[in-house]
C-alpha cells in the first residue's frame, strides 16, 4: 500500500498526512493491538500460544484473509485476562495513535468479552479510565469510548452491555454501538437496548450496511436512532438513502482497507467512497482494526486521497469532516479545526 502515498497533490502528500492532526471515529480496542503491544501482552502470559517475539509476531500478523484475521483477533482476545492487560492495551493503543498524530479518538470497546472472561466490571472501567487520563497527559491524545454489543453473542450480550452502561458507565463513555457479523443478526432486535443507552445520553453508532444491503442502514436509522453509521458501504445502492444521509448530516465511518479485507467491496478501486462524497454525504475516514488489516489511519487517508483525487487542502477537509462528525464539545471541535488549519497553512511540502 506504500504506492498509495504518491497521490495527486505531490509525492509528499504522505508526509502531510503523517503530521496532520486527526480524529479517528471507527477503531476497535482489541483490533488496534499492534505486534508491539501483543508482544507485551504475550510476555505477561507465557502459557499463551501467541509468540512474544516481535519479529515472529509481525509474520503472525501479516494479513492473509478474513479467516486469518479472526484467528489473530481471537488469540489477542485470549491475552486480555486481567485489568492490567486492559490498561496496558488501552494506553499503548493511544501511544500508537499519537505517533500518527491522532489527537482525538472514539475507541470502540466490547466490555462484554472482558467481563464474561472474569474481569470485574468496576476494575475494567478503572483500567480504561486510568489509560485514558494517562494518554491525555502523556500524549495529548484525547480518548472517548463507544461500548458496543457483539452482535454474534446475541441478546444476552446486549443485556449485559446495557447493564454495564447503566451501572458502571465510565466518564469517557460517549456512545453505544453494535458490531460483529450483520448477516443473520437483524438490527431491529437491539432497539430496546439502544433505547436504554440513548436515554442515558449516549449517542447511537451501530455498524450497518457493511456486509448487508441498504435496508440494514434504514433499520439502524429507524430502530436504533443511528447518528453515525459504521461503514454503510451498501448505502450507495439506494439513492434515496444517500439523499437522506446527506440531508440529515448523518456521517458514514468509511474504512476502505477493512472493506476490502472483509470483502464488503472487491477492491480499493471499486470502493464507493467517491459516490458517497458526490452525493453530499459527510464522509469520514477510519481504520477499523488497523494492524490486523495491515494498515493504519495515515494509510487510510492516503488511500482516500488517491480515490478522491485530493490535494493537501482536500485531505485537511477530510480530517475536518471527522471533527464535525465526532462527539466532542463545540469548543474542542473548534480547537482541533484550528490546529488542522494552522498545520495546513504552515505546510510547505
Ligand atoms: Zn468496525
Amino acid at each position: 500500500m506504500t504506492d498509495s502515498t504518491a497521490a495527486p497533490g505531490g509525492p509528499d502528500l504522505g508526509g502531510f498526512i503523517a503530521g496532520l492532526p486527526k480524529a479517528e471515529l471507527h477503531v476497535h480496542h482489541v483490533g488496534s493491538a499492534s505486534p508491539r503491544i501483543v508482544a507485551e501482552l504475550a510476555s505477561r502470559h507465557p502459557d499463551s500460544a501467541v509468540p512474544d517475539d516481535p519479529d515472529a509476531l509481525r509474520e503472525y500478523f501479516t494479513f492473509r484473509d478474513f479467516a486469518h484475521f479472526i484467528d489473530v483477533y481471537l488469540s489477542v482476545v485470549d491475552l486480555i485476562r486481567d485489568a492490567e492487560d486492559v490498561r496496558l492495551l488501552t494506553f499503548e493503543v493511544a501511544r500508537d495513535m499519537a505517533r500518527q498524530r491522532v489527537r482525538y479518538a472514539e475507541l470502540t470497546i466490547t466490555p462484554y468479552s472482558s467481563v464474561r472472561r472474569g474481569i470485574p466490571a468496576q476494575a475494567f472501567m478503572e483500567a480504561i479510565e486510568d489509560a485514558r487520563k494517562a494518554a491525555e497527559t502523556e500524549f495529548s491524545t484525547v480518548l472517548r469510548w463507544c461500548f458496543d454489543i457483539p452482535g454474534e453473542a446475541g441478546l444476552e450480550s446486549a443485556e449485559v452491555t446495557t447493564e454495564l452502561v447503566e451501572r458502571h458507565a465510565p466518564q469517557g463513555l460517549v456512545s453505544f454501538g453494535l458490531g460483529g457479523p450483520e448477516i443473520g443478526v437483524p438490527r431491529p432486535q437491539f432497539k430496546p437496548y439502544f433505547d436504554r443507552a440513548r436515554a442515558l445520553g449516549l449517542r447511537s453508532v451501530p455498524h450497518s450496511g457493511e456486509t448487508t444491503g441498504p435496508e440494514s442502514v434504514w433499520d439502524a436509522l429507524r430502530d436504533l436512532g443511528a447518528e453515525r453509521i459504521g461503514h454503510g458501504t451498501s448505502a450507495v445502492r439506494d439513492p434515496r438513502l444517500l439523499a437522506h444521509l446527506a440531508e440529515h448530516r448523518i456521517p458514514l465511518e468509511v474504512c476502505p482497507t477493512s472493506n476490502v479485507a472483509t470483502r464488503a467491496v472487491a477492491s480499493l478501486e471499486e470502493h464507493p467512497i467517491r459516490q458517497m462524497v458526490d452525493a453530499g454525504v459527510l464522509v469520514t475516514v477510519n481504520s477499523d482494526d488497523p494492524p490486523m488489516f495491515g494498515t493504519d489511519l495515515n494509510t487510510e487517508y492516503a488511500v482516500a486521497a488517491r480515490l478522491l483525487d485530493l490535494d493537501a487542502k482536500g485531505v485537511a477537509d477530510l480530517a475536518k469532516n471527522a471533527v464535525e462528525a465526532s462527539f466532542q464539545t463545540e469548543e474542542a471541535k473548534t480547537a482541533l479545526r484550528e490546529e488542522i488549519d494552522a498545520y495546513t497553512a504552515g505546510w510547505t511540502g
